[in-house]
């Protein structure tokens, strides 16, 4: 609750999944340390700006965000992904208070002390936190970041540049955190990083202690630990190690939801070589049907890049013909855009039209469209497990464990309002699209 006499924060968090991970640190530990958050330019007495600059157009999503802060309220931080690149920042918006880059936690609660000093008589005691912290999520799921950075150098992307090489956070304070979100209420971890199948490399899966016993800093053991605290633990963003194999029994035994976020950004062994990714696209299919050999509740989504330079119309029909034979559930495409700094610029290959980058991503999306939906429809008639998200006057709307938050499709349960957000019931499934479901309670959650 807030109380006028408390120092009052503003904060404005752009940018991925990962990014919200950093907010969350930050204000949990405003919030401790007695900073009311508000939600109004006017009512803050300093404005947090966490920017993304994964694209140019977040890029300027976040300037534009800056200025309008400096503008409504004077005094404005900066952190986050652009924050890397203060220059850039302060040539637009010289009057910005302090700039930091990601995971820099330290640096914001500082710039924050300096500029509205906490209140000395702050209590912890007395000025309630609940234990996961605030959370810009609803509070039945929750974010949780293993690890920053990334070993790879895939020629598209310039986290590596941004945000330095891999460090994983210690198993046993990544478990100590889930288990108190747990504790508070979370329902739904979502598992993110850079690059989650690494976790533990830089560290060499160095042992740590949880629960009175040893475990690797490594990604099974940590997703089997994880998966003991009766919680639904979803993974993202895992790079198609060989090791990702490892998880597919974790899935069946039902320990974690069987969900592999697996981008594999194209099919063609010749753009994927340029791309500097691994992997041939028969080994990938033989893993696939193994996969869903092993756990056949396994939903697999997928990133893709069309147009990438160089990209012929034969590379492009190898990952039509791809798509066609795996089947994947769900799959998100992007056209190739030269990012500033991005390696593959400096290729000297021959960029692909614009307008042929448009009718690839189409042609793409309507194949796999098709192939969506007749899994969807595959799915009327069984019962499955929904995670309510929402519940409005006309029904309640979920997710399944197919489908991630924001990314993925929802589950619409008409007239089930006498549900709560977090409840997980069971449903049948009554109808379907390409993206959605539509269910009935069974008769046990009536
Ligand atoms: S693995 Fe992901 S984060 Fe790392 S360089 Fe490749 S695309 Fe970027």
């Amino acid at each position: 609750m807030s109380n006028k006499e408390n120092p009052r924060v503003g904060f404005v968090s752009l940018g991925c999944p990962k990014a919200l991970v950093d907010s969350e640190r930050i204000l949990t530990q405003l919030k401790l340390e007695g900073y009311d958050l508000v939600n109004r330019y006017d009512d803050a007495d300093v404005v947090v700006v966490n920017t993304c600059g994964f694209i140019d157009a977040a890029k300027q999503e976040s300037l534009d965000a800056i200025g309008e802060a400096i503008n409504e309220n004077g005094k404005v931080i900066v952190t986050g992904c652009m924050g890397a690149d203060a220059e850039a920042i302060r040539e637009v918006h010289p009057q910005v208070l302090s700039v930091s880059g990601p995971e820099q936690y330290e640096q914001v609660v500082e710039a924050v002390h300096e500029w509205v000093p906490p209140k000395t008589e702050h209590d912890p005691f007395v000025d309630l936190v609940p234990p996961q912290g605030v959370k810009l999520t609803p509070r039945h799921y929750a974010y949780l970041k293993i690890s920053e950075g990334c070993n790879h150098s895939c020629s598209f992307c310039i986290i590596p540049s941004m945000r330095g090489k891999l460090v994983s956070r210690p198993v046993g304070e990544v478990l100590k955190e889930a288990e108190g979100l747990a504790r508070a209420g979370v329902k739904e971890l979502l598992v993110v990083s850079q690059d989650t199948g690494a976790y533990g490399l830089d560290t060499r899966y160095k042992l740590d202690m949880w629960d009175g016993r040893p475990v690797k800093t490594r990604l099974r053991e940590m997703a089997e630990a994880m998966g003991k605290l009766g919680i639904w633990v979803r993974l993202h963003y895992l790079y198609p190690y060989p090791h990702i194999d490892d998880l597919i029994p974790l899935m069946a035994e039902g320990l974690i939801l069987p969900y592999l976020d697996i981008p594999f950004q194209h099919a063609s062994p010749r753009v994927l070589k340029l791309m500097k990714r691994p992997a041939s696209s028969d080994n990938i299919l033989q893993r696939i049907a193994d996969w869903r050999a092993q756990c056949p509740s396994i939903t697999i989504r997928s990133t893709f890049i069309v147009g990438f330079p160089g990209e012929t119309e034969e590379d492009f029909q190898e990952l039509l013909d791809f798509l066609e034979e795996a089947q994947l559930d769900r799959v998100g495409c992007f056209q190739y855009s030269p990012v500033e700094g991005a390696p593959a610029n400096d290729l000297g290959l021959e960029e692909v039209p614009d307008e042929i980058k448009q009718q690839r991503w189409e042609r793409l999306m309507e194949l796999q469209q098709q192939i969506s939906e007749a899994r969807q429809l595959d799915k009327i008639g069984q019962t499955i497990e929904v995670i309510i998200d929402e519940v409005g006057d006309d029904g309640a709307c979920g997710r399944s464990k197919a489908d991630s938050p924001d990314i993925d499709g929802n589950v619409y349960l008409e007239g089930a309002t006498q549900l709560q957000p977090g409840d997980i019931v069971k449903a049948v499934v009554i109808d379907a699209d390409a993206y959605d479901l539509w269910g009935e309670l069974t008769e046990s959650d009536d």
